[in-house]
């Protein structure tokens, strides 16, 4: 029931593009306030400005609050400060949604240089980590809350030529699956969300820029799109306080 929705505070990172976009809008329009975050700040504004629209035709009079915050995850001072300037008016935050994140190139692991490595887990394991850590603090001193992480299927079945990204997703399930049992005595939900292809701009950073090539990828099979997986979150997101969503693994349905 979307209504549960309604007057929540939700921060998403990742908010410029594809899943986090998507969810950060669709949140809007279920009457919840936004914090949206990522690096491109003039982007941020205009997915904000989709949150205005959306919440306007939904016709509620919840919510309806949309800040946008310049975040580089990986970035541990900026995540430090990140709090200091939320507005006071939508720090009770409610939900988190740990969506930063992505894969940078096809190489086999041994060919794979340092600086792409240090990228993938710099944003993917330890941003999401930093951020994680701020928010649970927060979602333990007012006694409830509920983390949402986006992991992968990639976090379950590894592939070949994405050893990095694998590894990284494969943390990303450990990280949140042990958080969820350290919370399991409290009010506070952890859920994974993990999709399987998605057409975003995802594809395209993976290739470096390919679009060609990134287009590719999905050749003979329908791909999900970031709105398919932001259903999911908000889904997640509005079960009642007792209902624990702990995992969901959304894919195409022609994705083997
Ligand atoms: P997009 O590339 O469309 O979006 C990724 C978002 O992450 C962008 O908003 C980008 O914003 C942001 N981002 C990247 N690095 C950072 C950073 N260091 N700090 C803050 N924000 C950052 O991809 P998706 O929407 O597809 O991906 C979202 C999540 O879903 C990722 O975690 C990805 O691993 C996961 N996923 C995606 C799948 C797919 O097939 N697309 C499949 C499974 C999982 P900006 O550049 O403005 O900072």
């Amino acid at each position: 029931n979307a209504s549960r929705l309604q007057n929540k505070t939700v921060v998403v990172t990742g908010a410029t593009s594809g899943i986090g976009a998507a969810a950060a809008v669709l949140f809007a329009k279920a009457g919840s306030n936004v914090v949206l975050a990522a690096r491109r700040a003039e982007i941020l504004k205009k997915v904000a400005e989709q949150c205005t629209v959306a919440h306007k035709e939904s016709g509620l009079s919840a919510g309806g609050k949309f800040f946008t915050l310049q975040l580089d995850v990986s970035d541990k001072s900026q995540v430090a400060s990140f709090w200091d300037k939320i507005p006071h008016d939508l720090r009770d935050v409610d939900i988190l949604v740990n969506n930063a994140g992505f894969v940078l190139g096809v190489e086999h692991a041994g060919d794979i240089k340092d600086e792409d490595i240090e990228a993938m887990f710099d944003t993917n394991v330890l941003g999401l980590i930093s951020v994680s850590q701020l928010f649970v603090r927060h979602f333990k001193s007012r006694g409830s809350g509920h983390l949402i992480n986006i992991g992968s299927i990639a976090g379950r079945e590894p592939y070949a030529a994405g050893s990095i990204y694998t590894a990284t997703k494969h943390a990303v399930h450990a990280f949140t699956a042990s958080v969820m049992r350290e919370l399991v005595n409290t009010k506070i939900r952890v859920t994974e969300i993990q999709p399987g292809m998605v057409e975003t701009e995802f594809s395209i950073i993976r290739f470096r820029g390919d679009v060609a090539a990134a287009k590719k990828v999905y050749e003979g099979l329908e791909p999900l799109t970031g709105h398919d997986v932001a259903e999911e979150v908000v889904w997640a997101a509005s079960r009642p306080d007792h209902v624990q969503v702990a995992e969901v693994l959304v894919m195409p349905v022609n994705q083997a």
